[in-house]
């Protein structure tokens, strides 16, 4: 079986596919409010050039794929390419990251496709804040999620950005929250992309603060988490509820850095927090082979930066999370 190795020795078998750039959320730290600069459509890989692509990295030792954006419920018919995608050689594992506001519709299809995991966006419990942070309702979101736990999704995970003085008041009440409803709490830390007009590091908090937070709350033990991501799991005793710690700042996970990112113009991005990049559009439009869209990824594998240096150089990254597949 062939395998994808980056320079740095690192096993790549996993792709985070950004279906589109647009989203119908603005949350304040990840594109600006008013932010028109999206793909233009005919830019956009079709379904037909994305199943190659992935395919193709499927022959390449790829098994993971990850369906994000954007908000990837935006683009049309969604849960056929997840399909096919889900359909591919190789392809055994397609998740879904997505904000939920059109899940009630779509958890079902999903699910039906192939979908068998979701992570769901969700930085406040609170009406008047969600709506301050995303400009959407709350409402949307939380009855998204209801839908995808009546289709039978199972685990869903809660990814909560930690915003000092922006909802770092409500860790305890998402973690009553999930273990409410039997979901698994992830919570991340800020990162500097692009210019959202939010400053990352006003807003950022360091994920050890967190967690001695909830330990005066709860007693907190180690746990685990299959599925490869870097989360750092505890579990709260006496219940189900397992809590992860996506610290890309405070403590970065690059050493264990297993993917890489296909955006909805066909650009590789090699790195979340680097320019390196390779365009296959170009080549799928120029009538590639597969052998030719094979060797234009493994050359792209081979130029992997070693890591992100969002504490070295914050002001470097101008993409924003949209467009690079967050
Ligand atoms: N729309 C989908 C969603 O809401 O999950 C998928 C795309 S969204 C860009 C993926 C994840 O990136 C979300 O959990 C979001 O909170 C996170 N994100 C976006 N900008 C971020 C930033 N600057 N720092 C940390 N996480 C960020």
């Amino acid at each position: 079986m062939q395998q994808l190795i980056d320079p740095f020795g690192r096993p790549i078998e996993y792709v985070r596919l950004s279906v589109t750039d647009r989203c119908d959320l603005r949350c304040s730290y990840c594109l600006p409010r008013d932010f028109t600069g999206f793909e233009e459509p005919e830019d956009w890989l079709t379904p037909a050039e994305i199943e190659r692509v992935i395919a193709a990295f499927g022959r390449l030792g790829v098994t993971r794929l990850r369906l994000t954006g954007g908000e990837p419920l935006v683009r049309k018919n969604l849960p056929e390419l997840a399909a096919r995608l889900a359909a591919l050689p190789g392809i055994d594992d397609l998740s879904l990251s997505t904000n939920a506001t059109r899940l009630d519709k779509h958890a079902g299809a999903l699910m039906a496709a192939g979908v068998s995991r979701i992570n769901v966006s969700l930085d406040s419990l609170r009406a008047d804040r969600f709506k301050q942070i995303t400009r959407g309702k709350l409402e949307k979101v939380l009855s998204g999620l209801m839908a995808a736990k009546a289709a039978g999704f199972a685990p869903i995970k809660i990814n909560m950005v930690v915003m000092a003085g922006v909802n770092d008041d409500e860790v305890v009440d998402m973690v009553d929250f999930c273990i409410e409803h039997d979901f698994t709490l992830r919570f991340i830390e800020t990162m500097p992309m692009g210019s959202t007009g939010v400053s990352a590091s006003t807003h950022y908090v360091n994920l050890q603060t967190v967690r001695r937070q909830l330990e005066q709350r709860f007693d907190l033990i180690p746990g685990v988490m299959p599925g490869g991501g870097p989360a750092r799991y505890v579990r709260v005793a006496g219940t189900e509820l397992r809590i992860g710690f996506i610290t890309p700042i405070s403590q970065h996970f690059c050493e264990t850095c297993n993917r890489v990112r296909l955006s909805v113009d066909g650009t590789i991005y090699l790195c979340l927090g680097q320019d390196d990049k390779l365009e296959l559009r170009p080549l799928l439009r120029a009538g590639a082979t597969d052998r030719d869209i094979e060797q234009a990824i493994l050359a792209a594998i081979a130029r992997k930066p070693e890591r992100h240096e969002f504490s070295d150089k914050p002001g470097q990254i101008v993409r924003f999370m949209s467009l690079t597949g967050g």
